[in-house]
């Protein structure tokens, strides 16, 4: 039954309600959308985990987005989730996580174009190509031997080290990989990105899963990649999306965080908690094929839980 309701009733009652009646029932006129990246070619790191929007579908969310919202960077955000200066026109803050390089090649000029503004989340070990998300090995891995896709899919953070083994074993190479392909953004890059007005937030040091990870670890990665943020590209404000998800973070945490982190960013659609210090976003890759549905689904699932509350 609950499936039945996440995957056929949600999106229709959603678009029976029409989406003005959902911002207005839910007294929230300010959402937060993210993606990971845009391209129209075959990402093999990426291909096995999520499809990404083209340029095409990624402009028409943009359209469709533009039509309802007004765009606004991650600092009026902020002052929106702390009630110092509320938002009341219904509103749109775009993100990417894992500071991949379509963001900049693809994205950006687009962004430029249409007059959105956006936060790109990255990861302090993976800039400039340093390292490869564990994810990414998995899915590098399954791309060449369908066979074990399963199984090298489930290996968690914990786990990673045993990637490599695979690899090796296997004659892939993942230096060389980042070499070729250099999937993500560089420094330089990222300094463009952010002389175009854009906005720079901090991702963790290497993508944990922070449920399989001590307290103190993940206060570590959160505030290490704050860190090399605002010391590399000089960012006065510190955002940070977590890695996956925020599950597995206590109060405790957030307690620890408090003076040195400015805004968290969690994935699970329209939400808000910790007193201003943590906003949820919709993740359009995996909510629906377009933003229509994403974002109808995703107040819906917000008006649904008010009215159960
Ligand atoms: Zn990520």
């Amino acid at each position: 039954m609950r499936a039945f309701v996440k995957q056929q009733a949600l999106p229709f009652l959603a678009s029976l309600a029409g989406l003005e009646r959902l911002i207005a029932g839910t007294k929230e006129p300010l959402i937060n959308v993210f993606y990971h990246t845009v391209s129209d070619v075959y990402l093999p790191h990426i291909a096995p985990l999520y499809r990404p929007r083209n340029t095409k579908e990624f402009e028409r969310d943009l359209d469709f987005l533009l039509q309802h919202f007004q765009p606004v960077d991650a600092h009026e955000v902020l002052l929106h989730v702390r009630n110092e200066k509320r938002i009341e026109k219904p509103s749109f803050h775009l993100s990417f996580d894992d500071g991949l390089r379509e963001v900049y090649e693809i994205a950006m000029p687009v962004l430029l174009r249409k007059g959105v503004h956006a936060t790109v989340f990255v990861n302090s070990g993976f800039v400039d190509n340093r390292d490869l998300f564990f994810r990414y090995k998995a899915a590098l891995i399954a791309g060449i031997y369908p066979e074990i896709e399963e199984e090298v899919l489930n290996i968690n953070y914990t786990e990673r080290n045993c990637l490599d083994g695979r690899a090796q074993e296997s004659g892939i190479y993942f230096n060389d990989f980042l070499q070729k392909q250099q999937p993500y953004l560089t420094s330089g890059q990222l300094k463009a990105w952010k002389k175009n007005g854009f906005t720079i937030g901090a991702h963790s040091e290497d993508h944990p899963q922070y449920a399989l990870i001590p307290e103190a670890e993940q206060v570590a990665q959160t505030l290490n990649s704050c860190d090399f943020v605002q010391k590399e590209f000089a960012e006065t404000e510190r955002y940070f999306a977590f890695p996956f998800s925020a599950a597995g973070v206590s109060d405790c945490f957030f307690e620890k965080i408090r003076n040195s982190v400015d805004l968290t960013f969690g994935i699970s659609g329209i939400h808000t908690a910790h007193g201003g210090r943590y906003t949820d976003r919709i993740d359009m890759e995996t909510y629906g094929k377009n933003a229509e549905k994403c974002i109808q689904r995703a107040y819906m699932t917000r008006f649904l839980k008010q009215i159960r509350s």
